[in-house]
């Protein structure tokens, strides 16, 4: 039996233990500084990895997403389409360059961006305001890749490039491709809860050299070339430090087993509810996506359960040690973005009031999640 002292996290940090290697390494070098070879080692690793040209580590993915935005020269007063339903760090960055976030809702299959409503926004956003929206900000929740043959198709026909926040989706792949390499940009998280974690870092991946070159100059201060500190441009502190890479470069070496161990929560927790009617999960449409199952998450529908809902579940797994948590509330539902425009079809709403992320680390034991699974059923 677990020991039911000891809290199961949602997604916890999973060391592999050939961290230290590189970490060693950089301490008998005196390598302690930013960038240096293991952020060089990292980015080599990441680009093998997802098949890119290009990538530049970061100090957060956060970090990339706003030079992600720098890049395609978003400015003030500028519109940037963004997924609603998503984390505030896909968002925030558009306003730090004053720029006006106009969010998308999603569609039911894999809950992210909704390529119909994509459509009715940018048209929408021509007739209103005379400009076209600068940039699309798509989101893979949860790992689960979006819809990107008809979402790329959408941002093609209108010259509108793509910056893919795949911070949740390292190891996803849509017909074969790496989440992340299907945009002008992509962007990757290592924070401490993602599948992967350098303890807090991220990556920026593009097929165009010059955006990961510049990406690196801004990160960096921006210093002209010249002995003495010159600026041309305004810069920022967003290196990623040597060590973290270290952290990073022993992960990336189990970065497949994280993704296959993650898919066998998701499979477990699949077959354990197969006879609960009013439990569904967020499972891939059709052979063509592959999701790294970073969180398995689920809808609980009260008018199959006899009125157990959402919250009931979560707050009896709370009294049980058990973390879970609602899925992400949408950003047009927040109160410091809810005045921006917003195309939305009820799908977010309802996902964020019916949905709740399981335990999904890596390691979490057998026994720890038959436990959660358990405890679900007896809630129900
Ligand atoms: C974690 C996350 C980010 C931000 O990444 P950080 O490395 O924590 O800055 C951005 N978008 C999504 C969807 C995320 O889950």
């Amino acid at each position: 039996m677990v020991n039911t002292k000891e809290k199961i996290w949602l997604s916890s940090p999973h060391m592999s233990g050939k961290e230290m290697k590189y970490i060693e390494e950089a301490f008998s070098n005196n390598h302690v500084f930013p960038l240096g070879p293991n952020v060089s080692g990292l980015e080599n690793d990441i680009k093998y990895y997802v098949g890119t040209d290009n990538c530049t580590c970061l100090s957060s993915g956060t970090a990339a997403i706003h030079l992600a935005l720098i890049l395609l020269g978003i400015k003030h007063g500028d519109e940037v389409i963004c997924s609603s339903f998503t984390f505030s760090a896909s968002a925030n960055p558009i306003v730090y360059e004053k720029a006006i976030p106009v969010f998308v809702d999603s569609e039911e299959e894999t809950w992210n961006m909704d390529p119909q409503l994509l459509r009715v926004a940018i048209e929408n956003r021509i007739n209103n305001t005379g400009n076209k929206p600068k940039a699309i900000i798509l989101v893979h929740l949860y790992g689960m890749p979006a819809k990107l043959d008809e979402l790329v198709a959408i941002a093609n026909e209108f010259e509108i490039p793509i910056i893919e926040d795949a911070a949740e989706a390292l190891g996803s792949t849509y017909k074969g491709r790496h989440c992340g390499t299907f945009g002008e940009i992509g962007i990757y998280s290592f924070n401490g809860n993602k599948i992967i974690t350098t303890s807090g870092g991220g990556a920026l991946v593009s097929y165009k050299k010059e955006y990961c070159q510049k990406a690196l100059f801004l990160a960096t201060q921006a210093r002209d070339s010249a002995p003495h500190y010159q600026h041309s441009y305004i810069g920022y502190n967003y290196r990623m430090s040597n060590i973290s890479a270290g952290i990073g470069r022993g992960q990336m070496e189990v970065l497949d087993e994280r993704v296959t161990k993650r898919r066998e929560h998701f499979d477990f927790y699949k077959s354990a509810f197969t006879s609960f009617d009013g439990i569904e999960f967020l499972q891939e449409p059709s052979a063509d996506f592959f999701s790294n199952h970073w969180l398995t998450t689920l809808l609980v529908h009260p008018e199959k359960t006899r009125g157990i809902n959402r919250e009931n579940i979560r707050l009896g797994l709370e009294a049980n040690q058990v973390e879970t948590r609602p899925l992400w509330k949408p950003m047009h539902l927040q109160p410091i973005f809810k005045h921006y425009p917003a195309y939305l079809n009820g799908v977010s709403e309802r996902l964020f009031e019916n949905g709740l992320c399981l335990p999904s680390s890596s390691n979490m034991t057998d026994d720890e999640r038959d436990y959660v699974a358990n405890s679900i059923k007896s809630l129900l």
